[in-house]
């Protein structure tokens, strides 16, 4: 999932400074698990919001509302009335949300309210973990389930650099190696072959280094436009 963490205080004040009516809008996606952009957040944002605007003789109107999801049309449409009449919209969607209201074409400014940060695992409660940066052409079956990319500090694709020591990298003692990971679970696996396996140069095309990238899928386009 999408993990973000909320931008602080007085970013987020003088990201709205100028509007007078103020939708903070919320989605019950990623960040609705990750704790930072659902429904209670959006209401705990906008009531500490009101009580600022209190305390520094501020009269404005700030509204909430959370969406299934900030990133699909199908939620959006719905909604564009209520965007429409805020003079700024406060989304506590990740960035692909905050870019979606945004692009509409409408003339409301959208503003981050969080800080999209990686893609990543919630191993326990308030503990996220990166796992994955969507290269596009995915190596997991080779490296034993462990991504190389997101999870070695270097990226490395053949492994490991000859810096971690006692299992973790070298970059940080508390950050395990990806390639000991790797190595110990082809082990596990009995794959332990793949570790000399060479990992040839690729195309980055396929990841960010290609430019934004577009997925079409033919098949559920034509079914959507059979269904009209
Ligand atoms: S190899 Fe690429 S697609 Fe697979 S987990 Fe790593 S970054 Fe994600
Ligand atoms: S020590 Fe391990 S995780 Fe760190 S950069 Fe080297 S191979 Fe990657």
């Amino acid at each position: 999932m999408i993990i973000g963490d909320l931008k602080n205080t007085d970013e987020i004040l003088d990201s709205i400074d100028d509007a007078k009516k103020v939708l903070v809008m919320g989605c019950r996606g990623c960040v609705t698990i990750c704790q930072v952009g659902g429904e209670k957040e959006v209401a705990l944002l906008a009531s500490q919001l009101r009580i600022g605007d209190k305390a520094r003789g501020r009269n404005r109107e700030i509204i909430e509302l959370t969406i299934e999801r900030q990133c699909d049309a199908e939620f959006i449409e719905p909604i564009l009335g209520k965007v429409k009449e805020v003079d700024k919209v406060l989304s506590l969607a990740c960035g692909i949300g905050v870019q979606y209201v945004s692009d509409l074409g409408l003339p409301t400014p959208v503003v981050p309210g969080i800080n999209t940060t990686f893609l990543g695992v919630n191993l326990d409660t308030g503990l996220w973990k990166e796992r994955c940066q969507a290269c596009g052409d995915c190596v997991l079956e080779i490296t034993g389930g462990i991504c190389p990319i997101a999870r070695c500090s270097k990226s490395l694709l053949n492994g490991p650099c000859g810096g971690s020591a006692d299992g973790k990298c070298e970059i940080d003692p508390d950050v395990e190696c990806a390639w000991q990971l790797i190595h110990d679970r082809l082990k596990a696996l009995g794959k332990l072959e793949n570790i000399e396996r060479v990992i040839p140069a690729r195309s980055w095309a396929t990841s960010r280094d290609g430019g934004p990238r577009t997925r079409i899928r033919e098949d559920l386009r034509s079914i959507s436009r059979e269904e009209g």
